[in-house]
């Protein structure tokens, strides 16, 4: 996705991926800012762990608690901090690290487009999982308004402290531990549940056939069609796996990168192909 959009837009920069164990996760972003590195994107585990180990972080970063986004950057001129990109052929004498995260934006504007769905307000939610992923969808999904959450997770304690960090962010917003007894408009599923071919459904089957809600998201993107979103269709619900989330955190992680307006057809279709063909 990013390599198609980097030719696309003509710039000379690769886009690699590197197996950096958590431990040395310090040593790695040190080492890329060394390099001068334009930026780099994380993933699990190190979104959380990044947070104290960039020299600033953008304040939705700090409150979504994960920074999967770094931008190097420099001074420039007017001693403004600005991306690596644009600071053009000026002698670089500083280099920054800053944490941004792409992720939560992304899941409303692939909910927004996969379901053609505007307007939230008011909206009733059953989020599955009380991990990173479900954490920064369940603040942003607060954001537009949406009037309840209810909470699905293995390890109670971790809906617990998830249910707590969004009332203390959104008092007026209604969080509701375990299964609603009625249908609601939205079921996202934010669990690692899908992933392999044998995993059990996320979801409590019975409650979806009973239920039958309007719109299910699963964030996994690979496989294309995880068991859930097939028991989704059988059911007659709309259902949309991850892909829109994943290119739209990697169009904004760009777009900081570069300045650039990132062209989504191309990395959209760069995605198809090396992720579901
Ligand atoms: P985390 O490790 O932070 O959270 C994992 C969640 O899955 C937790 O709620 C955990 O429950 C639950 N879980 C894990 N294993 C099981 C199991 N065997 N049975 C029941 N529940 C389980 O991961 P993330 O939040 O970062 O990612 C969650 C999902 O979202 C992943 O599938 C990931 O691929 C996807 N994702 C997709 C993105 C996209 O761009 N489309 C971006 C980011 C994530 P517990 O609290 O009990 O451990």
């Amino acid at each position: 996705m990013q390599n198609a959009a980097l030719a696309a837009l003509n710039l000379n920069w690769r886009y690699l991926a590197f197996d950096v164990h958590p431990d040395n996760l310090a040593e790695a972003i040190a080492g890329a800012k060394a390099m001068g590195f334009i930026g780099l994107n994380l993933t699990v585990p190190h979104k959380l762990l990044a947070l104290d180990l960039v020299d600033a972080v953008e304040a939705r970063a700090k409150l979504w608690g994960a920074v999967n986004t770094i931008v190097f950057e420099t001074r420039d001129a007017q001693d403004a901090w600005v991306p690596l990109a644009s600071a053009g052929d000026a002698a670089i004498k500083e280099i920054r690290s800053h944490g941004f995260n792409t992720d939560a934006d992304a899941i409303v504007q692939s909910l927004k487009e996969d379901f053609q769905w505007a307007d939230m307000r008011g909206a009733t939610v059953l989020l599955l999982g009380a991990g990173g992923a479900a954490r920064s969808a369940a603040l942003r999904l607060a954001e537009e308004d949406v009037a309840k959450i209810y909470l699905v997770n293995r390890t109670e304690e971790h809906a617990r402290q998830l249910a707590a960090n969004l009332t203390a962010h959104h008092p007026r917003l209604s969080v509701i531990h375990g299964y609603p007894r009625d249908s609601v408009d939205l079921v996202v599923n934010a669990t690692s549940l899908g992933l392999k071919p044998n995993d059990p459904l996320p979801i409590d089957r019975a409650w979806l056939e009973s239920f039958r809600p309007p719109r299910i998201y699963d964030m996994i993107y690979r496989p294309k069609e995880t068991a859930l979103l097939r028991a989704a269709r059988a059911a007659g619900c709309r259902a949309a796996n991850g892909l829109g989330m994943l290119l739209y955190q990697g169009a904004e992680a760009l777009k900081l990168w570069s300045g650039a307006q990132p062209p989504l057809q191309i990395m959209r279709a760069a995605l198809e192909k090396n992720i579901h063909e």
